[in-house]
């Protein structure tokens, strides 16, 4: 199969993307955090061909992506007002919310649970998309799975040409990393099970209770019970030993120096200087920043045949929350102190 790549300011071609959705197909699509696989999320011969174009563990289940929230009540079997709040102040936007489902979304869908992960996506192309297709569409992070998260078009090509019909360019993804996954373990109370660009704080301005899973920032015990199945995932893992150093700029510059050699590479701010004979790239300045760049970063390592990655470890606070989960991951949970 080759794999076309349409633009996302071509009408036509959205056409086409959508038709391809309807007879079953799957589709790369641009959100705003990061490139999506799309398929009929209520058709289970269309997410089986998600499963198999990521090699995804079947138990990891996907977010339903709807046009409009008021849409939600047809596919989940409760939904407490409190994620109507969440909903009025943060969607559409990069946040997904767990409910229970009901019967129109298929087991396949939900990786074999009773819940199901909704989200209002924001990026114009893919609510065009949905719109388009006429029904409710799955979308994982359009990455081989394991890998780094694609947010830009050519990614989602490296990762799945031949193996799916189109991907839609729509440029670089806004925010860069994936969306806040939240659940609700009350009607009060909203538990982070994913970190992302809807904060902690964020939530807490809505006067619920908020809890951070334990699973964000630590590694699951083999066998242990998780929230959410993708947090026992090796994930986001570029081919290079990915090691997180947390140090202040000096201390890291001195670990460089010690360190450095012809395939090691220093994953750093803006602002952080190396010696000229360390190989080196930047993430950014900020939490936004680190959290938009942060994958194609760790994309590029690859490209640039890095075989050790030393990253500065991001600030922890707000959207770095999300910065720090994704890079642990991709660490392997390790981290030296200097
Ligand atoms: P991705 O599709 O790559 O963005 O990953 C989606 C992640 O959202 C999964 O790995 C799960 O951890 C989480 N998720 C999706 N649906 C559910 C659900 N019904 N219950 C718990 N976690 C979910
Ligand atoms: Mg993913």
């Amino acid at each position: 199969m080759t794999t076309l790549l349409f633009n996302e300011n071509n009408p036509k071609q959205l056409l086409q993307a959508a038709e391809l959705i309807k007879n079953g197909e799957v589709v790369g699509m641009p959100t705003e955090t990061v490139y999506g696989l799309a398929a009929d999320a209520c058709n289970p011969d269309a997410v089986a061909r998600i499963f198999k174009a990521k090699g995804r563990p079947s138990d990891n289940p996907l977010i339903v992506h709807l046009a409009d929230f008021s849409d939600a009540v047809n596919y989940t079997s409760y939904i407490p007002q409190l994620a109507y709040k969440i909903a009025d102040k943060f969607s559409p936007g990069p946040i997904t919310m767990i409910f229970p489902k009901n019967d129109r979304i298929p087991y396949i869908t939900s990786g074999g649970l009773d819940t199901v992960g909704i989200r209002i996506p924001a990026h114009a192309t893919a609510r065009k998309l949905i719109e388009l297709s006429g029904c409710p569409i799955a979308a994982p992070s359009a990455n081989t799975s394991g890998y780094p998260s694609p947010t830009e078009a050519s990614h989602v090509m490296l990762d799945m040409n031949g193996k799916i019909p189109a991907v839609i360019d729509g440029g670089k993804c806004q925010c860069g990393v994936e969306s806040t996954v939240i659940s609700f373990d009350d009607d009060n109370t909203v538990r982070i099970l994913r970190p992302g660009f809807v904060t902690k704080e964020d939530l807490l301005t809505l006067g619920c209770e908020v809890i951070v899973d334990n699973a964000i920032l630590n590694e699951v015990a083999e066998g242990e019970k998780v929230s959410s199945p993708g947090m026992k995932y090796t994930h986001y893992s570029p081919a290079a030993k990915v090691t997180l150093v947390e140090g202040d700029s000096e201390s890291f510059s001195a670990f460089a120096n010690k360190n450095k050699s012809e395939d090691t590479y220093f994953l750093i701010f803006d602002n952080d200087i190396l010696d000229n004979d360390c190989n080196f790239l930047t993430y950014g300045s900020n939490s936004t920043q680190q959290a938009h760049n942060i994958f194609s970063c760790l994309r590029r390592l690859d490209e640039l045949g890095a075989k050790k990655v030393y990253v500065r470890v991001p600030d922890k606070n707000g959207v770095g929350l999300a910065v720090y989960n994704r890079l642990i991951r991709a660490a392997g949970f390790e981290v030296i102190k200097i």
